[in-house]
């Protein structure tokens, strides 16, 4: 089957004043609709590269990246994206945040009706009667529930997560895993998640593709159980390895 998320082929240097820096390296990722895919891999091996690749900020050297069949060549508003330090209009109350996508995308909107699908929203990740703060008014965790809320608000084909938990300690980002969980059984959507974080993306994904870093290709000896409940699908450098126990 197809995936919604084509990551095909897809390789990427960076030019620097020591000659090229080769990044990604024949990368191939598809991610069905509606699932849940989690990238991990350590600092510097292109994650955040992969995901100006997958929201056409950048164009790859080689291979491409497909949405729902589509090539991407230009940011497109399809995509819904939160990144580690959230950017929440500091002027706008939490609900002027969320609704901004919809502002974007559907103009012909009733503020009204644009109001309620955030307020909906902001319920379901346990920001009700916040919704009228301030960003500066809320904890750290508190924004990036807020800003989860706007990446999805407008019903994006394709949610990108670059390191969103990054910066929360471990009890807040625990929570917002399962708020996470939680806001995709009401309302599935099709996920690329990048993190640095194994127990993260074992949590989370559905699929979980390991990248090792390069130009080195260091083996990294990484530990974490697979819950049981759940199955999973993990690549290594794009091989399929039964346990991540067995990197
Ligand atoms: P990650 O998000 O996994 O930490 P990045 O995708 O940000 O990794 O970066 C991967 C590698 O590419 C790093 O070595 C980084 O220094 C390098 N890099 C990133 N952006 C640029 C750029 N614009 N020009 C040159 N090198 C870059
Ligand atoms: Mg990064």
């Amino acid at each position: 089957m197809r995936g919604l998320i084509e990551i095909d082929g897809v390789s990427h240097a960076y030019a620097t004043a020591a000659g090229p820096l080769p990044v990604l390296e024949n990368l191939n990722i598809s991610v069905p609709e509606n699932e849940f895919a989690a990238v991990v891999g350590p600092s510097g091996c292109g994650k955040s590269t992969l995901t100006k690749l997958v929201a056409g900020l950048m164009m790859p050297d080689e291979g491409g990246v497909r949405l729902h069949g589509q090539w991407v060549t230009s940011p497109r508003s399809s995509v819904g994206m939160a990144f580690q330090n959230p950017v929440l209009l500091e002027w706008r109350t939490i609900v002027d945040n969320v609704v901004l996508p919809l502002e974007i995308v559907a103009p012909g909107m009733p503020q009204r009706t644009r109001v309620e699908r955030a307020m909906q929203l902001l319920e379901m990740v346990g920001l009700a009667g916040f919704e009228r703060k301030r960003p500066s008014e809320l904890s750290g965790g508190m924004r990036q529930r807020a800003s989860l809320c706007r990446a999805i608000v407008h019903k994006p084909e394709v949610v990108i997560l670059d390191e969103p938990f990054g910066a929360l300690d471990a009890f807040t980002r625990e929570d917002l895993w399962q708020t996470l969980r939680n806001l995709r059984r009401e309302e599935p959507f099709t996920t690329l998640l990048i993190t640095h974080d194994l127990r993260e993306s074992v949590f989370l994904g559905d699929q979980v593709v390991v990248l090792s870093g390069r130009p080195a290709q260091t083996q990294y000896t990484l530990s974490v159980d697979l819950p049981e409940d759940r199955d999973i699908e993990v690549l290594y450098d794009n091989r399929s390895v039964d346990m991540l126990a067995t990197l």
